[in-house]
């Protein structure tokens, strides 16, 4: 449990940054806040040689409105971040309490969005909200830059589509029609606890129907999935507690769950069907979107 040996550099630009992550090559790893890398170390899951800190990139901790782009998170904004934005707290509401929700707040005073989904385990808090919301994030190097879904970013537990010279700068929250989300989740002790099973879900009602829905399951899948089937048999029907039911069947079946220390697979199935139905109503009835 000892940290191994490794170097330590605080570039002072995204530039430098990126160049930095170039020239080391596989030898050195990103710092962010450290709440997850600091503990790989320890476990010996990772060696870096030189870890890359973005501390000094304080354009990257910003949240603001950008009108005709929507709302930009930078990586480096912490948990606390979140749950203290005046932005997100009148237009998202659903990010802040996800944020809200995690670890305790020593850690979510020093953890990170982009950390968080750059990690890239299954039970993360922030990718299943941040994906319903259609989030786009932007990706930074030394030969340019892309911009893709969140959605796109994972392919397997703690695997991303990030190569190793890239920086998480940004995550973007589209202008939408959204007229309510939501984020339920379901730890093994009140606070504090990973995700046995985490639901997002983003709606748009007119009138008594639900015209456009977006479900996302965390810790139920080996990356944060669309409940594509559910969200196919919602869009377009009036709601009623029968319709509302059936799509927390309908996303229980197409789950993918593993058994772990945490729950059977079984048992995190059920738990889909039941916090869907229940993320589902309470985007429909509070959303804040
Ligand atoms: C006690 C405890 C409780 C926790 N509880 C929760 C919880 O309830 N819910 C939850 O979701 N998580 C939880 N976590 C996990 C953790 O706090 C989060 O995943 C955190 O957001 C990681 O961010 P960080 O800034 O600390 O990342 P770091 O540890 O610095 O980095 C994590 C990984 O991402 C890479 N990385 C970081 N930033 C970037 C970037 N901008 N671009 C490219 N790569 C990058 C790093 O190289 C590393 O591989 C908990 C952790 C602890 C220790």
């Amino acid at each position: 449990m000892f940290l191994p040996d490794f170097d330590y550099y605080a570039p002072d630009s995204l530039a430098e940054t990126c160049e930095a992550l170039d020239r080391f090559g596989s030898k050195a790893k990103v710092l962010a806040g450290g709440t997850d890398m600091i503990a790989k170390m320890k476990g010996g899951l990772v060696a870096p040689e030189i870890l890359i800190s973005l501390k000094k990139l304080v354009d990257l901790q910003k949240i603001e409105y950008v009108a005709g782009k929507g709302v930009v998170i930078g990586a480096r904004a912490t948990h606390n971040d979140l749950v203290n934005s005046p932005i997100l707290n009148d237009k998202y509401l659903s990010i802040s309490e996800a944020a809200h929700h995690m670890a305790s707040n020593q850690i979510r005073n020093i953890g990170t969005v982009g950390g968080n989904l750059c990690n890239a385990v299954p039970s993360a808090d922030l990718p299943p909200i941040l994906i319903a919301l259609g989030a786009t994030i932007k990706l930074v190097g030394t030969k340019g830059e892309r911009t893709m879904l969140l959605e796109d970013l994972f392919t397997g537990p703690m695997k991303t589509v990030i190569a190793h010279n890239e920086i998480l700068t940004e995550i973007v929250i589209p202008d939408q029609a959204s007229t309510g989300s939501s984020y339920i989740k379901f730890g093994l002790r009140r606070s504090g606890a990973l995700a046995v099973v985490g639901i997002a879900v983003a709606v748009t009602v007119n009138g008594d129907t639900l015209t456009e829905v977006k479900i996302t399951i965390g810790a139920a899948a080996p990356t944060p999935m669309r409940a594509r089937e559910a969200e196919d048999f919602l869009r377009g029907k009036v709601i009623s507690d029968e319709l509302i039911a059936e799509a927390g069947v309908i996303a229980a079946k197409e789950s993918k769950p593993i058994s772990d220390i945490r729950g059977s697979a079984e048992y995190r199935r059920d738990l889909v069907r039941v916090f869907t139905k229940r993320a589902l109503n309470k985007a429909i009835k509070e959303g804040h979107v």
